[in-house]
């Protein structure tokens, strides 16, 4: 066979996988924007037959075959063109999905919907010790399924890198290591502060004012609208449907204008990384998460979520843009921000107030929930941290670093759904985004001198034209730390994050 047949047959393969997930994708996007209550049971049900099928389809004869013809034709190939990583990754993926048995995905699956019932139950309750019994069989759970892909130096790391190749439990003692003792002495400066004025913020904002508001937002980001939409949900979130349509969702809350405003920011900056994949990429390895059986076109988790927070914090959270667009946002509230200045909203949407809560946290703080729940993570993967003794870590730790006192487990360790949904290993993420997509706006500034003139403007497709075409393009062809270094020169490092919390926060 040719080079080209080859890869062809192996793309016939893997377009087919890339639909169901897609498929999947759907189902899901419905399930939490659309769907009554009452289909829950069903869907969930539907959703794990078409990744089953997906995960069936890779391992099957004819895939093997297809991708042991491509590894062949396609040996001669330069090892980062699209067409060899396509190869390495099927294979990469499918040796995964070998190592781990049927069995087992089905005894996680089960365990999930008892645990999220427990973990509901939990939470209304505040206590922790109805949770605890399914949160150490999911621990329990994790190591087997760490055992079966494999690793060396610490169980965590085999949970990371389904979300994060690359990344391992050392990497990120250290990466938190150098954040902790950076973070500190600003949130230090920042708290010695007055807190500025914020009581606009909490007047009564009409959803439609809300909603034109976002989409006009959604817009001037570049967020295409015509391979895009806006919907609303409890917990925003985006998916894509290839690069032609990428959904966001957010979340409008009355009482609190930010919510909505900042979330959509957020949501489009991964719309954005969606949109911008290379077009021959879709339905390919390069637009397809094999591993996790999920389909998206971002490489990693981290490096998603570096677009997002790259929109949101540094475009739409700062003094240039309110400065510039506070009069528009007026336009749409005339009457609660009509006694409000563009530097008091500014002000207002960046004060640092440390709190419990993970996902209503400022940007300062954000930080110190995410190590918190990943040093949580690591000593559950190696035991070294009982499951019942969880509660007593949480609230030690929310006490070092933020000085508050948990009231009860609701606030504190009951907080987030990851862990009753079987997931260990995805929070680092979050705060690799944020040291990414810093270290990713350094670059550019740097390098072209005129985009802070633009962005100053309102001009935003400038910096949209960079990033596709040094991040989103390539989709999932370069790894996290690769796509790094080709445009930063270094692997991922924080100190170009730190750098911009010390001028935001602590000038
Ligand atoms: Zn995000």
């Amino acid at each position: 066979m040719t080079q080209q047949a080859s890869l062809v047959a192996l793309q016939e393969r893997i377009a087919a996988v890339n639909d169901v997930l897609n498929a999947a994708s759907v189902l899901t996007w419905d399930s939490r924007t659309m769907m009554p209550a009452g289909g829950a049971e069903t869907r969930g049900h539907q959703i794990a037959t078409l990744t089953r099928l997906a995960r069936d389809l890779l391992l099957a004869s004819e895939t093997e075959s297809a991708l042991e013809e491509a590894e062949r034709a396609l040996e001669g190939l330069a090892e980062d063109s699209a067409e060899r990583r396509m190869v390495q990754q099927t294979r990469h993926a499918v040796d995964h999905h070998k190592r781990v048995p049927a069995s087992l995905i089905q005894e996680r699956a089960a365990l999930r919907t008892v645990a999220q019932a427990a973990w509901i139950e939990a939470r209304s309750k505040s206590d922790f010790s109805i949770f605890s019994p399914y949160l150490a069989k999911t621990v329990a759970l994790s190591r087997t399924y760490a055992d079966c892909i494999g690793w060396s130096e610490h169980p965590y790391d085999a949970m990371v890198s389904i979300y994060e190749p690359g990344e391992t439990a050392a990497s990120l003692k250290s990466l938190f290591k150098e954040l902790r003792a950076g973070l500190l002495p600003i949130l230090d400066t920042a708290r010695s502060r007055p807190q500025p004025r914020s009581d606009f913020l909490f007047r009564d904002y009409p959803e439609e004012g809300q909603r034109a508001f976002g989409l006009s937002l959604a817009e001037k980001l570049g967020y295409d609208l015509q391979r895009g939409r806006l919907d609303t949900t409890v917990h925003p979130f985006e998916v894509s449907f290839t690069r032609n349509d990428v959904r966001i969702t957010t979340r409008y809350n009355q009482n609190y204008l930010p919510a909505s405003m900042f979330g959509t920011a957020h949501e489009v900056g991964h719309g954005l990384y969606e949109q911008g994949v290379d077009p021959a990429y879709t339905r390919t390895t390069l637009a397809t998460d094999l591993v996790g059986l999920y389909a998206v076109g971002g490489t990693s988790f981290g490096a998603h979520e570096s677009q997002s927070r790259l929109w949101e914090n540094h475009i739409v959270r700062s003094r240039t843009f309110w400065h510039r667009h506070f009069p528009e946002l007026q336009k749409h509230f005339p009457d609660q921000l009509g006694d409000v200045s563009a530097e008091e909203f500014y002000l207002a949407v960046t004060r640092v107030e440390p709190g419990f809560i993970r996902v209503e946290a400022d940007e300062l703080t954000y930080d110190f929930h995410i190590m918190l729940r990943s040093d949580i993570e690591c000593a559950l993967m190696d035991g070294k941290l009982p499951v019942a003794e969880l509660p007593e870590a949480w609230n030690a730790a929310i006490r070092r670093d933020l000085d508050l006192i948990v009231p009860n487990d609701a606030k504190g360790v009951l907080q987030d759904v990851h862990w009753s949904t079987g997931y260990i290993g995805s929070f680092p993420t979050y705060t690799i985004g944020n040291v990414m997509g810093a270290q990713v706006m350094e670059t550019l500034r740097r390098q072209k001198p005129s985009l802070d003139a633009a962005i100053e403007a309102g001009q935003y497709s400038a910096l949209a034209e960079e990033l596709r075409s040094r991040i989103w393009r390539h989709g999932r062809r370069f790894m996290r730390d690769e796509l790094l270094e080709r445009e930063t020169g270094r692997r991922l490092n924080p100190a170009p994050y730190l750098a911009y919390l010390r001028g935001k926060y602590a000038a």
